[in-house]
């Protein structure tokens, strides 16, 4: 029986990293995967294909409503070859997830392919081709998770899809409805609205987007409406059935009458769950929690001391990057190091267009928690920038404590948003004022400038051009 001083169970952007830093930290490392292809939900059927289709269709959408703007006339119709993009995007994630196989090769971190369940503590039985046993001092668990469900809606993945179906359907559909307001709902259903379809989104709660600063989900919804989403939020969806090619929601609205919607797809779209099945996670003692997570303390360990989880499968934002952080986190504890991560600047991403990101605390927060601060706001269509490239939309908003000027949270809606995020984290990770912000030189013209100018609103109302 091989045996390892860590495995991993699971292939995702938490537990491939984990693999790699153990390997770098010099542990004789394994990982277990279930599907043939490493990378998880995030390389396969999450934020790889979905940001391939945004990007395609933002092209198209480009092409048929901006182009003749720009002076480039092209003769005879735009059309969407939908075959081609879909491969296009297959072609993507073939090569990103080409690439984990190399790593791992690298790393020499042996790959693998199976189910892993636990036997116990440090055994781990894999059923794949063939059956197999390995023995690891310590494991991790990071098996992700899978999309949530109501429970009255029957999931036939042809007309009621998860996002998994949406990334390769074979037709655009004519009307789509999207059950929930939320980053996937949003995000792809952006993507067929933009290919043609009509696209109704029916939301929960009083807004999209609803743990996101309300101001970025005010302006959101003010943006897809003007491209001619129709939204529905505070409506409760009662049921959702399926009559040949036609799917019939229905739901309540704010009033509590019953509104009807018909359409011929419906994207569930309503959050995602830890994916523990098949894990065995009893056999080895490891505790779960109500929700289904695996419990872990502020080392990532769960309560048996050799077992840590990491990424979607605990508590938590469900975002790669998270994972990934993790994975890395959980490594070094293993090796006896002392890392931390700071997850108030976990960075948040809706990648519509134009994008939404955010860092820190929303006002709501602040206002909870009763901290006294400022707004620093500026629009996007205020800079050269925004109008060389017609992106007009959005804002950046900074807020700042009031008495120390700290910067205690940023967001924004714009073009590019979700790479300009990175300078706000990097300002909070070191406790910047935004005055600090206010007097860093930022590249003219580009959309960053936003962000200076939030910050000279939020110093002193001293914003230069508004
Ligand atoms: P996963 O990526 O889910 O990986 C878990 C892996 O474990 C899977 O490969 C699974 O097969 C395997 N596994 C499970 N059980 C076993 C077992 N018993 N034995 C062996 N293997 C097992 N996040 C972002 O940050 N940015 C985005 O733009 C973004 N876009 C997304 C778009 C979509 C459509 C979706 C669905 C998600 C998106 N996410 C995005 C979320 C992101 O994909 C997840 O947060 C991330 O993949 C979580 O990583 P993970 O390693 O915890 O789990
Ligand atoms: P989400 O939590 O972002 O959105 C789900 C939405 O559905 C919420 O707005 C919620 O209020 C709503 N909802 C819940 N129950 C409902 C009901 N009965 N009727 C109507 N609406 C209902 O979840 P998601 O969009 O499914 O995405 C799942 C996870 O994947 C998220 O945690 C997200 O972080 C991650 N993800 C991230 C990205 C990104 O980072 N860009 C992209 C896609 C997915």
């Amino acid at each position: 029986m091989n045996s390892y001083d860590v495995a991993i169970i699971g292939s995702g952007p938490g537990g491939y990293v984990a693999a790699i830093r153990c390997a770098q930290l010099g542990m004789k490392t394994a990982i277990i995967e279930k599907y043939s292809v490493l990378g998880g939900t995030c390389l396969n059927v999450g934020c790889i294909p979905s940001k391939a289709l945004l990007d395609s269709s933002h092209h198209y959408e480009d092409a048929i409503k901006h182009f003749e703007e720009h002076g480039i006339d092209i003769p005879g119709d735009v059309k969407v070859n939908l075959k081609q993009m879909i491969a296009r995007k297959q072609s993507v994630v073939d090569q990103t997830t080409g690439g984990i196989d190399y790593l791992m090769k690298k790393n020499k971190i042996d790959v693998y392919q199976g189910l892993g369940s636990f036997k116990d503590a440090t055994h781990i039985l894999i059923k794949g081709e063939k059956e197999e046993e390995i023995e690891a001092k310590n494991i991790i668990i990071a098996t992700g998770s899978k999309p949530s469900n109501l429970p009255f809606i029957n999931i036939d993945k042809e007309r009621i899809i998860t996002s998994t179906e949406a990334l390769k359907l074979t037709e655009i559909p004519k009307h789509l409805i999207v059950i929930g307001g939320g980053v996937i709902g949003l995000e792809l259903g952006q993507v067929y609205k933009r290919l043609g379809a009509d696209v109704t989104v029916i939301e929960y709660m009083d807004r999209i987007i609803p743990t996101m600063d309300a101001g970025l989900s005010k302006e959101l919804n003010k943006v897809l409406k003007k491209q001619k989403f129709k939204i529905n939020a505070s409506h409760k969806v009662k049921s959702v059935e399926r009559k040949g090619d036609e799917v019939i929601v229905k739901a309540d609205n704010k009033k509590g009458e019953e509104v009807e919607f018909k359409g011929d797809y419906c994207l569930v779209s309503v959050g995602r769950r830890p994916y523990t099945e098949g894990l065995n996670a009893e056999a080895a003692g490891v505790k779960l929690t109500e929700r289904g997570q695996i419990e872990v303390n502020d080392n990532l360990q769960t309560n048996v001391s050799n077992i840590y989880a990491i990424g979607d499968v605990v508590k938590g934002a469900m975002l790669a990057h998270k994972a990934s952080e993790e994975g890395s986190f959980v490594a070094e504890v293993i090796a006896g190091q002392k890392p931390h991560i700071n997850y108030n600047l976990i960075p948040g991403v809706v990648y519509t267009w134009p994008e939404v990101a955010s860092v820190g605390k929303t006002e709501e927060q602040l206002k909870e928690a009763g901290v006294e601060y400022k707004t620093g706001q500026f629009p996007m269509r205020a800079l050269g920038r925004s109008r060389a490239s017609m992106d007009l939309d959005g804002f950046v908003k900074i807020l700042a404590d009031k008495n120390t000027d700290e910067v205690l949270g940023v967001h924004m809606v714009g073009a590019r948003a979700a790479d300009m995020i990175a300078e706000a984290v990097v300002a909070m990770e070191y406790k910047a004022s935004a005055e600090d912000i206010s007097r860093m030189s930022h590249a003219h013209p580009t959309f960053a400038e936003a962000t200076k100018e939030a910050a000279l609103a939020a110093t002193e109302d001293r914003a230069l051009h508004i």
